[in-house]
C-alpha cells in the first residue's frame, strides 16, 4: 500500500465564494440531539459544525460549472444541454443510450424496474442502501459477492471492492436462469469506499459473457475507482483515468450513476446502457416518472454543470487531492491507534465502531452510538453504517459496523480534517464511558433516515 503522508495536501484550488460555518455551544448541541431524536439526518445545517454525513450532491462546483448554468437552454424537448450532456457521457462511457435522472436512485428505479422480476437474484459485489431497496421492491433478492478481505478492516488489500469470482461463479451455475443481471459498485461504498480492480473487473465480465448475463456498473465514484486502479494497479500508472474509464466501460453492459458523487454537481443522475431494448422500455417509465428523455427531472442548465462536472472529476490534480485528503485523515487517526477501514477509501474514512466501542453489544447499536457522540463532542456529523442501516441484511449486521466520515469534494480544508482527527481522537480517550443506545421507533425499509434513538 502507498504510504500515508504525513503533510496536508495542498488544495489545488484557491477559494473565491465562502460559506459561513458555527460551531454550537455544547448544551445547545445537547439540546439539537434531544430534538432530533438523536438521529443525526433530523439536525439542521446550522446546528453541524462539520458535516460528513455523506459526498453526495454536496460538492463546491467550479467556476466553470457555475458559468456552464448560464447557458441553460431550457426547452423542454430537444436542449442543446441535453445534447452536450449525451455527448459527454457518451464520450467517457462508449453506452449508446443514455436517460438522465435526477439522481441514481431513479436510474436505480427504472432500471430495476425493467430488468428485475419477482424470484430474482442480483448478485453485486455489495449493494449500497438504495440499490438493495430497488432490488428489494421489485420482488428480488440482493446478493452480496464482495471478497473476503472487505469484512476485515485491519486488512490492506488494495481492491477490498472486488468481487469474489468464485462465489459469482457459484450463484451464476447455482441459480441459473434468475439471475438477470450482475451489478459492481464502484467504489464499494457499504465496505469503505474500496475500489475493484481492473483484473477484476475483466475476470467478473469474463464470467458474465459465457453465461450470457449482462453487467451492470453502479458507476458513482467510477473516477475515484479509476485513480485507485492507475496508482494501486500494475503497469496502470501511465494511463489516463479516461483511457482507464474506456477498458471499464468497455468490460459492462452499462450503468446507472448518481453525478451527485463524481459528476461533482448537487443533483443529477442517469442511466446508461448498450440494449436497445431495455433502453424503450426505460425510456416509458422515465416519462412517466421522471420527464421528457431529453431532460429527466432535472432543469436543463443541471445538465450542462453535469457534463462540466464529469469532465473536471477525471481530473488527475483534483483525483490525487481527493484521495491524499482522504489519506491524511486517516494518517491523524491511525497515530491514535483508532480503529478504521484500511487502507482508506476514495471518499471518506469509515470508523471500525465494532472495534471503536468493543464492550458494547450490536443490539447496543455500537455505530450509532459513535456518530451520536461525535456530534456532541465536536459537531461533526456523520453516519452510521451497520445494524441501523443494514439490520435486515443479516451478513452485514453480523459483519460490519461502520461509522462513514464522507469527505464532500473540494468543500473541506486540511485544517478542517484535522479538528475531525481531533473530535474523534476526544470521544476515543473516553470510550469506555459509553454506554450505547436503542432503537425506539423504525420504518420498514431504509429506517436510518428516519429512527428514533434513545441512550442507554
Ligand atoms: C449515492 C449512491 C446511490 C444512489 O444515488 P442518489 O443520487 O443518492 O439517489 C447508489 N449507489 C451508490 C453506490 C451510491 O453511493
Amino acid at each position: 500500500m502507498e504510504e500515508l503522508p504525513s503533510l496536508p495536501p495542498v488544495e489545488p484550488f484557491r477559494i473565491k465564494v465562502v460559506e459561513a460555518i458555527h460551531l454550537l455551544p455544547a448544551p445547545e448541541r445537547e439540546a439539537a440531539l434531544r430534538r432530533a431524536h438523536f438521529n443525526l439526518f433530523n439536525l439542521s445545517s446550522d446546528e453541524i459544525y462539520i458535516d460528513l454525513l455523506t459526498d453526495s450532491g454536496t460538492s463546491a462546483m467550479s467556476d466553470r460549472q457555475w458559468s456552464a448554468l448560464m447557458l441553460g437552454d431550457e426547452s423542454y424537448a430537444g436542449s442543446r444541454n441535453f445534447r452536450r450532456f449525451e455527448e459527454t457521457v457518451r464520450g467517457i462511457t462508449g453506452f449508446p443510450y443514455l436517460l438522465p435522472t435526477h439522481q441514481g436512485r431513479a436510474a436505480e428505479n427504472i432500471f430495476f424496474s425493467s430488468m428485475v422480476k419477482r424470484g430474482d437474484i442480483i448478485p453485486n459485489n455489495m449493494h449500497f442502501d438504495t440499490t438493495q431497496e430497488h432490488v428489494r421492491r421489485n420482488g428480488a433478492v440482493p446478493m452480496n459477492a464482495v471478497v473476503r478481505e472487505a469484512y476485515d478492516s485491519r486488512s490492506e488489500h488494495p481492491f477490498k471492492g472486488n468481487m469474489d469470482t468464485a462465489l459469482l461463479e457459484k450463484i451464476l451455475r447455482d441459480q441459473k436462469g434468475k439471475v438477470p443481471l450482475v451489478m459492481m459498485t464502484l467504489t464499494n461504498n457499504t465496505g469503505g469506499g474500496q475500489p475493484a480492480s481492473l483484473e477484476n473487473l475483466r475476470e467478473v465480465s469474463a464470467l458474465c459473457r459465457k453465461v450470457g448475463v449482462p453487467l451492470y456498473l453502479d458507476m458513482c465514484r467510477w473516477a475515484e475507482n479509476a485513480y485507485f486502479i492507475r496508482t494501486r494497479e500494475a503497469g496502470m500508472s501511465e494511463h489516463s483515468i479516461r483511457e482507464i474509464g474506456k477498458e471499464i466501460f468497455a468490460l459492462a453492459d452499462g450503468a446507472t450513476m448518481s453525478a451527485k458523487k463524481d459528476g461533482l454537481v448537487n443533483i443529477g443522475g442517469f442511466v446508461a446502457t448498450r440494449d436497445e431494448k431495455l433502453f424503450e422500455r426505460m425510456r416509458e417509465l422515465l416519462i412517466v416518472y421522471e420527464g421528457f428523455p431529453t431532460y429527466g427531472g432535472l432543469a436543463r442548465r443541471d445538465l450542462e454543470a453535469m457534463a462540466v462536472g464529469l469532465e473536471e472529476a477525471m481530473g488527475l490534480d483534483y483525483l490525487e487531492h481527493r484521495t491524499a485528503q482522504v489519506a491524511y485523515l486517516g494518517h491523524l487517526l491511525e497515530t491514535a491507534d483508532i480503529p478504521f477501514m484500511h487502507p482508506p477509501g476514495g471518499h471518506g474514512i469509515y470508523l471500525d465502531a465494532g472495534a471503536f466501542l468493543p464492550h458494547l453489544s450490536r443490539e447496543n447499536l455500537p455505530g450509532q452510538t459513535l456518530s451520536i457522540e461525535l456530534y456532541r463532542e465536536g459537531g461533526v456529523r456523520t453516519v452510521e453504517i451497520g445494524g441501523v442501516m443494514f439490520g435486515e441484511g443479516k451478513d452485514l449486521r453480523e459483519r460490519l459496523e461502520l461509522v462513514r466520515l464522507a469527505i464532500p469534494r473540494r468543500v473541506y480544508t486540511a485544517s478542517h480534517l484535522s479538528y475531525v482527527a481531533e473530535t474523534v481522537k476526544r470521544v476515543w480517550e473516553r470510550r469506555a464511558s459509553l454506554r450505547g443506545c436503542r432503537m425506539v421507533s423504525a420504518t420498514e425499509s431504509l429506517r436510518h433516515f428516519t429512527a428514533h434513538f434513545e441512550p442507554l
